[in-house]
């Protein structure tokens, strides 16, 4: 995970859109910077939560 381009609040909320993906498929999570909604994606065994909007919120994580 990279912490240094959020704020704790930030990635609270993407880590909430992560969990709200992984348990329902989706997320209606609206991103605290610019409003758009969030995207989430699986590669191997990390996974990536994302606003929409290019270089906004954005966060990888790897599976547990
Ligand atoms: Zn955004």
């Amino acid at each position: 995970m990279d912490f240094s381009k959020i704020t704790e609040v930030e990635f609270e909320l993407l880590m909430q859109a992560s969990e709200d993906f992984g348990r329902f498929g989706k997320s209606e999570r609206i991103c605290s910077r610019c409003g758009n909604s969030f995207e989430h994606f699986t590669n191997g065994n990390s996974y990536q939560t994302k606003c929409k909007t290019a270089n906004c919120l954005d966060i990888v994580s790897r599976g547990i």
